[in-house]
């Protein structure tokens, strides 16, 4: 017989493990899905080489272009999803995300909500997630109804000199939204030990804040949550009319498994989301779960990033060094009236990151050794919005394989916020000739294995031709079934996606404790 549940959630990631911990003081019975084990503590989580040479967490998995020609997509199976890795920059998206906005090559839409409907959830997010930050630096943000629960992280020396030094040219750098439990006033007690290992690496003190750590193992403390790992989805069943979900089916330990629920949830990142809901097809719903708009897999967005580094005239010694943002840019420049995206600061690179793969641009200068480039990096990730095409697609091939078929949008954009970020390095202390690209961690201009931030794929919307969601991300066509990854962005805005997922959750998450009432 069928086991039964009153909440199914598949996937622990920002999504579903957020979603997991607002759920459990319910009381109601809830059953959490999980394709990859706990991620080990070991100390190899804080290895450079096992990390980022030998690809220690990555899946194993192999996705296919679209042409066909495989590749190892940057994603993580573990209890916590991504969020095990990232590098906790927790960014609201900005107001004027929520709107229509004109870019260089084309529309970036509007989602069905306003900003002002999601703003207490990012409020909530910011509390679960203890993010820490200052309100009032960054001239783009948003409006937001309390200030940071934790006071921002400082800068090491040398980025407050960066800070210093852009004030000085006329910009207004500000304090990262940074998700690390770190406390600045009181080290002997403080969880994070502000290490120089964080930003694409597991926390081997949990001391990131992800959603293993902050969404599923408070969600365990309540005797009504049962998680399942190894436990991958393979299908989704419904009635014979197919208006509700019945059974997850769920491969475990070489054997099928099959649960019931009143509420379904998927949160399996946009990727994996999409596959599932096409290969759950049935003589119901021919072309997929949920897709007779023919929208599942589509609008795949995961932004134009480039990771890039600029050589500072002496050493960077710092170790935490995500604590630096720059928006300045982000709605456009004096010579360019499309966005240009977001500037901020990504883990500090390392010699060990870039053993086999010399950059090209350090033949430009030949007596610079690859540790001693390391040494003098201050590192940038650069993003620019991706915008939503409906031929940038997740589809399926014949052997239920990932087909990722992506062009790039909004190159000029990406190629111009590039020329920005370069054009101030002699103003900066560093040297004016080199931004070199990053050829480690999500690799040099993020082909599309450098999924990290994928997002779209079933978008929520209001009108069941061009979405797959409706507001509150409960399919169009099925009464029970539901999205709270990534995956639901109509927009993906030029800031992390995290915290948006998060926020949106939680906003989910209100609207079913309604329903299960
Ligand atoms: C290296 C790295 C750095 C990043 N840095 C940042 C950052 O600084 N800030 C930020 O905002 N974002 C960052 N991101 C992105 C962020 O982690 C993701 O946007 C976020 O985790 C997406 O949440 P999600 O719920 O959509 O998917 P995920 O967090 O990926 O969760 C999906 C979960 O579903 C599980 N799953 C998949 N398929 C199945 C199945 N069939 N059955 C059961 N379970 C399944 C997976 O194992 C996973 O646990 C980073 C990502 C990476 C990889
Ligand atoms: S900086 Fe803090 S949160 Fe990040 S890995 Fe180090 S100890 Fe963990």
């Amino acid at each position: 017989m069928t086991e039964s549940y009153d909440v199914i959630i598949i996937g622990t990631g920002a999504g579903g493990g957020t979603l997991a911990r607002h759920l459990a003081p319910s009381g109601k019975k809830v059953l959490l899905l999980e394709r990859g084990g706990w991620l080990p503590r070991e100390p190899e989580n804080w290895s450079t080489e096992a990390v980022f040479v030998d690809n220690r967490y990555v899946s194993a998995d192999t996705w296919y272009d679209g042409n066909g020609k495989p590749f190892q997509p940057g994603v993580h199976y573990f209890v916590g999803g991504a969020t095990k890795l990232y590098g906790a920059a927790l960014y609201r998206l900005r107001k004027e995300d929520f709107g229509e906005l004109r870019h260089h090559d084309g529309i970036s839409p509007a989602w069905p909500i306003s900003y002002d409907e999601l703003e207490p959830y990012y409020t909530l997010a910011e509390d679960r997630y203890q993010v820490h930050g200052a309100r009032g630096e960054d001239p783009t943000e948003p409006p937001a109804s309390a200030p940071y629960p934790h006071p921002a992280v400082s800068h090491e020396p040398r980025i407050q000199q960066l800070s210093d030094d852009l004030e000085a040219a006329g910009h207004h750098p500000f304090h990262a939204p940074c998700g690390i439990m770190l406390d600045e006033s009181n080290p002997p007690y403080s969880t994070c030990v502000r290490c120089s290992q964080c930003d694409g690496f597991p926390c081997l003190v949990h001391a990131k804040s992800d959603a293993e750590v902050l969404g599923v193992r408070p969600a365990l403390e309540h005797p009504n949550v049962t998680l399942l790992t190894n436990a991958r989805v393979t299908r989704l069943e419904t009635n014979d009319a197919g208006t509700a979900v019945t059974e997850a089916v769920v491969e475990r330990d070489g054997t099928e498994e099959r649960y019931g629920a009143d509420v379904v949830v998927v949160a399996c990142g946009a990727a994996n989301t999409a596959k599932l809901l096409l290969q759950s097809a049935s003589n119901t719903h021919a072309k997929g779960l949920a897709n007779g708009s023919d929208q599942v897999g589509r609008n795949y967005m995961y932004h134009d990033s480039t990771a890039v580094l600029a050589l500072s005239r002496e050493e960077n010694e710092t170790a935490y060094q995500k604590t630096l943002g720059l928006n300045d840019f982000y709605f456009g420049a004096d010579d360019f009236e499309f966005p240009l995206g977001n500037v901020q600061m990504v883990g500090k690179s390392q010699a060990a990151m870039f053993r086999g793969e010399r950059p090209r641009e350090t033949r430009l200068a030949p007596d610079w050794t690859l540790e001693r480039m390391a040494k003098h990096a201050i590192d940038f990730w650069l993003s620019t919005e991706d915008l939503p095409r409906p031929e940038n697609r997740i589809m399926l091939d014949g052997d239920r394989n990932i087909r990722l078929t992506y062009t790039e949008t909004n190159a000029e954009a990406k190629r111009r916020l590039y020329a920005k970020v370069k054009s101030l390095l002699g103003k900066l202390d560093m040297n004016p000739d080199h931004l070199i690209h990053r050829f480690a961690y999500m690799k040099n201009d993020i082909p599309i294995a450098g999924c990290a931030h994928q997002a779209g794929t079933c978008r929520f919307g209001s009108d069941p031709a061009t979405s797959v969601l409706d507001v509150n991300c409960k399919a169009h066509e099925l009464d029970n079934l539901y999205v709270v990854d990534t995956s639901v962005f109509p927009s993906i805005g030029a800031v992390n996606p995290a915290l948006t997922a998060m926020a949106n959750s939680l906003r989910v998450g209100d609207h079913l404790l309604e329903r299960l009432k």
